[in-house]
């Protein structure tokens, strides 16, 4: 379902792509919108989670909006677009591993990822 991914990844447009002081690691992410959640980013206490380390993650079996993560107002789209689940999950694991740039975190996402991580 490439519509929907596209859909889903269209506002992930944080600064990672062009960054030149990234390495790896944790560091913080700039200000926008936490790639998961949608809370706004202040560039102070996001982080970010490097592309390969998230693919990683997603490979694991991380499902964002099982774990009540998901921003609300993407679920209640597609649901509101007869959507099933599962369906959703397909389509936001294709476009995590299509995603070639890195994720920013808010707090509330790093810790529910960090859980899982620990837990697998
Ligand atoms: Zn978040």
């Amino acid at each position: 379902m490439p519509q929907l991914a596209e859909r889903l990844f269209h506002g992930r447009k944080h600064a990672a792509e062009t960054a030149k002081d990234f390495g790896a690691g944790w560091a913080v992410a700039p200000a926008g919108r936490c790639d998961i959640c949608s809370r706004d980013l202040d560039g102070k206490h996001g982080h970010r989670i490097p592309a390969a380390e998230f693919k990683r993650l997603v490979q694991q079996g991380y499902n964002p909006r099982a774990r009540g993560r998901l921003a609300r107002s993407l679920v209640a789209a597609a649901d509101g677009a007869g959507i099933s689940a599962d369906q959703f999950y397909q389509a936001w694991r294709q476009g995590a591993m299509a995603d070639t740039t890195d994720w920013a975190l808010c707090d509330a996402c790093l810790k529910d990822v960090a859980a899982f991580m620990s837990a697998v």
